[in-house]
Order: C-alpha cells, then structure tokens, then sequence
C-alpha cells in the first residue's frame, strides 16, 4: 500500500450520527473524510423523529429546508395504547411548556431519503464523502488510534490516516472495539423486532393522523408509522425468546401480533403488505439494547449505535445519534482549534452521552412498567422492581463512564428506588391525564410536569432552542465542572469565557 491519505478526521458510517458530526466538522475548515460501506440511498429502520433533530440538529446542519421541501409525515407527537387507560392517549409535543410553538412537530421520515438529504448535505458542506467504501479496521500507533483500512469500490484495500476517527458504523460495525471497552446488553430491554410495510392503511382521527401509535398487547407491542399515504410501517416488539417463532415464519408472527392488538388489526382492516422492493420483505432485528463501556479513546469517539441504543418505544435512536454527533463535533472542533485537551473536550462528550442515555434508559424503562398490572410474561418480565441486580450494577456502571461527573444519577443503591419512583410518577401522570384523545391541555401538561419527563426534554428543549433562536442565551454548564456550548455552538467554551 501507498503512503496513507492524510485527513483532520475520518468518519465510519453516513447515517445521522456520521453525517451530523462530519458536517459540524468540515463547516470548521478541516479537513474530513466519511466512509460509507453502502451505496445511498440504502434502507434503514428509525423512522420516527423527535423535534430537537428536526428541528436543533438539521438546522445547524443547515438541512431543514430540504427536510421541508421532502414532504414527510408531519408528526405531533405519540398516542399510546399503554397503561391502564383502555383508550388511546397523546404525548403531544405541544403542550410542553419548552417545545411549544411553531416547532412543536417531528417527521415521520423513510430513512432512505431522510439519511440521503443528510450525506448529501454533508459533501455539500465540503466533507469528501465516499461510498462503498468499507472500513476493515483500525490502524494503530503510540497507544492512539491514527486512521483506518478500508475497501474501496473496486475492493482494494487503502490507508488513510488522521488525527482522530469517529466511528458511526451503527450496531453491526466492529470498529467499536478500538475502544478498548465491552458492550454490554441490556438485560431489562431483552426485545426483538419483527416488522414489515403496508400499502396504506387507516389513520388516527385529526389532528393526530401523523402520529406514531404504540399499542400494547399480551405479549409485547407495535408501532404504527404513518410514512405516506400510501406507506405504513408496522412492527412488533416481542420477547427475545419469540426468536425461533420468528425464524421460522417472519411474516406469520408478524400477522399474529397485528391480530392480537385490536386498535392496529381495525386500522390495518384489509391493507395489503407490500411485498415488493425495499419495503417488500419482513425484518428482524435484535439484541439491539447495549452501551459501550467506554466511548473514546485517545484518537477514537463512538457515535450514535456504535455507541450505544436503548428500546424502539419512544423514537430516541436517531435523536441519541445526532445528539451524540452534535458533541463529538463540539469536542474535535476545540481540540483541532487547539483550544482545550482531548481529555477535557472528551470526558465532556461522554459526560452528556452517557447523561442523555441515562435519562432516556429511565424513562423508558419506566414506560415499560407503566403496563405493570399486565400478568403475562412479556410485561412481568419488565416490570422494574423485577430489574436484575446484575442489570442495576452494569447500568450504575455503564452510566458513570470511565469519566463522567454524573454521580447524581448513579448513587447504585438508590437505583432500584429511583426506577420505581420514575415509573409511578409517569404512571400517575398519565392516570391524570385522563385517556383524552384531544387537545385537553390542562390536563396533560401533567406528563410533562413529572420530573422523569422533565428530565427526557431538558437537554431536548436546549438542543431545539438554539437551532431556533440561535446563540442568543449562554448556557450554565450541564456537568458538574463542565463545560458550556460556544456562541455558535459548535465547540466548548469555559463557563467563565462564554460570552454572557
Ligand atoms: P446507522 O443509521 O445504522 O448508520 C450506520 C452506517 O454505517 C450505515 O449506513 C452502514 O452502512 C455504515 N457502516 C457500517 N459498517 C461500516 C463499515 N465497516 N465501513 C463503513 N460504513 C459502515 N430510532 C428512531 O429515532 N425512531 C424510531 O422510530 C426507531 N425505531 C427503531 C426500531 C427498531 C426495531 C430498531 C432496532 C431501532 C429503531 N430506531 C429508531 C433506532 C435507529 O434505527 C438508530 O438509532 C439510528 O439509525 C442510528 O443511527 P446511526 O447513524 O448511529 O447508525
């Protein structure tokens, strides 16, 4: 092999994660590369968005426009056949008291065109994007990570070196190991997906036509994802050990569980499953639930899957991973500006990773338990005072990182106390709202007044904001001798040097 290609920084993976942190990057002048092992538009699952992608992430990306002109789904928040309530109930993002406003809406995306808006956006943005191109490993030297091997489209393998690689390959790339951390699954969200497309299909009544439903049965739940008029996605949520059922006939499980869960059967009625092209098979997917035990190492950051993912229920996936590009950018930008460590800009990155993880990992788990009085095995088997202590001590573990400074949501004895508290409090919560269909505001700002809910928006709502009003309020550091986000937001400051 030649002498190895010289970058800032290479990029694995151009799914939102690789491409947020690549742009974010290349917008600072440096020099980035992004290896992608597939031709886009390719198919992923992750369908379902948060605003604080659409609308604090794409904007900084300077993608929103594009996002607008797509045509996607307009999604006001979740109605959930969950809990007690016979009936379904919302989560709409309107009536958070941060989020409401003209912004109070996500999309309800297909990832092909969705991921392609954003890799495209990213060369535009000057990063030397390069398809079919897939990374075979790392390559060492002096205790750091200093570029990687791949294969190029004609299968040759290259070399290309660089102050840092961050690695965005998604759940199934194995570059994570450079590391030096485990991945630890979680034993708590123990689930598998089975899921496929419908040609259409019923709706939920107005204004939540562009809704995600989730519906609880006896044995797990499914999603219901509004794409296009013409295009549903449908998937069932079941116990890991359906694995055999579901090998040995997808699309069987698939019906069974549609026929189990009334609310989805009545709105799929006599909808065919596309059985053509991309959305033309049924799909599995598990072991899904991990963190990394470590996410950087001098020369290398995970990003995104690589890093870390928690459970399909609340469309957290593609927000964990621009969330986590958005700060892997902010680190690489102050350190190749030479303006703080890679420790300090690091330890920050995983202190808010691991501290976002951490309040989503609550919250859902707390969401799962709202089903408590569920006897059947899937749900006593997530019911959190059932949590293995095992699971408790790993997750205490995973948490508090290598680095962070996060203690107040690790205290490991209290953990067991603090899940259960969540789990009531949302569970009250939602009792309290009523099962109102509509817009009964009063009484629904109730969920967002629990505090496991406040804690799930915090760092939503600040992400949101500065995507909409800019950089026009300083901000008090999230991490207990932490840093603050610059002016632009797109490096690290110190508090005291932030421009008030
Ligand atoms: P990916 O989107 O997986 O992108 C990784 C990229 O890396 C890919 O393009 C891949 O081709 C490339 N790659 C892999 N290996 C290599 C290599 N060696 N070299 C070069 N390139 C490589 N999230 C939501 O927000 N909403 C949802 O509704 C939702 N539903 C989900 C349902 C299920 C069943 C599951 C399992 C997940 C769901 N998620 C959802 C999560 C979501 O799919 C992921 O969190 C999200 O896609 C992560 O983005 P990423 O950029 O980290 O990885």
């Amino acid at each position: 092999m030649s002498a190895p290609e010289e970058f800032d920084v290479i990029v694995v993976g151009g799914g939102p994660a690789g491409s947020t942190a690549a742009t974010l990057i290349a917008d600072q002048g440096h020099r980035v590369v992004l290896l992608e092992k597939e031709r886009f538009p390719r198919y992923q699952i992750g369908e379902s968005l948060l605003p604080a992608t659409v609308h604090g992430v794409c904007r900084l990306l300077g993608a929103d426009e594009e996002m607008r002109a797509a045509g996607f789904t307009t999604k006001r928040g979740g109605s959930f056949r969950w809990g007690t309530a016979p009936d379904p109930w919302n989560f709409l993002f309107a009536l958070s008291p941060a989020l409401s406003g003209p912004t109070s809406y996500a999309y309800q995306v297909d990832r092909m065109t969705f991921d392609d808006i954003l890799l495209r956006n990213a060369a535009r943005h000057g990063v030397d994007v390069r398809e079919e191109s897939s990374v075979l490993e790392a390559v060492t030297g002096g205790g750091r990570v200093t570029g990687v091997v791949y294969s190029d489209p004609s299968g040759a393998r290259r070399e290309l070196a660089a102050a840092h690689v961050v690695d965005a390959s998604g759940s199934t790339g194995r570059l994570h190991a450079a590391a030096g951390g485990t991945r630890h699954y979680s034993d708590f969200f123990q689930n598998l997906a089975v899921f496929g497309y419908f040609a259409g299909g019923g709706r939920m009544p107005e204004p939540d036509a562009g809704n995600i439903l989730c519906a609880a049965f006896d044995e797990g739940w499914l999603w219901y994802i509004p794409l296009r008029d013409d295009l549903t996605s449908v998937g069932a949520v079941l116990n890991r050990d359906q694995a055999p059922r579901i090998q040995a006939d997808r699309e069987g499980t698939l019906r069974a569980s549609i026929q189990r869960c009334e609310i989805v059967r009545d709105l799929l009625g006599d909808t065919e499953r596309i059985t053509q092209g991309t959305y033309g098979s049924v799909r599995v997917r598990r072991d899904y639930s991990y963190a990394n035990t470590r996410f950087w190492a001098p020369g290398i950051t995970l990003i995104g899957d690589a890093a870390c993912f928690i459970d399909p229920v609340f469309s957290t996936g593609v927000h964990l991973a621009t969330y986590s590009g958005l700060l892997a950018a902010r680190s690489l930008n102050s350190v190749l500006a030479g303006d703080l460590s890679e420790e300090r800009a690091f330890d920050e990155f995983e202190g808010r990773y691991r501290r976002e993880y951490a309040v989503f990992y609550e919250f859902l788990a707390a969401f799962y338990d709202m089903r408590q009085r569920e006897e059947t095995y899937f749900w006593k088997a997530r019911k959190v005072t059932n949590m293995q202590t095992d699971d408790m001590q790993a997750f205490a573990t995973l948490v508090a990182g290598a680095s962070s400074a996060e203690t107040a949501l690790v205290g490991a004895d209290s953990l067991a106390h603090r899940f259960s508290s969540s789990s009531a409090e949302l569970t009250g919560a939602v009792e309290r709202t009523g099962a109102a269909r509509t817009d009964s505001g009063e009484r629904m700002t109730e969920l967002f007044r629990a505090p496991v809910v406040a804690d799930v928006m915090s760092e939503m709502n600040r992400i949101q904001q500065r995507g909409v009003t800019g950089p026009a309020t300083a901000e008090t550091p999230l991490l207990d001798g932490g840093l603050v986000p610059s002016a632009d937001g797109r490096r690290w400051a110190e508090p005291d040097a932030a421009p008030a």
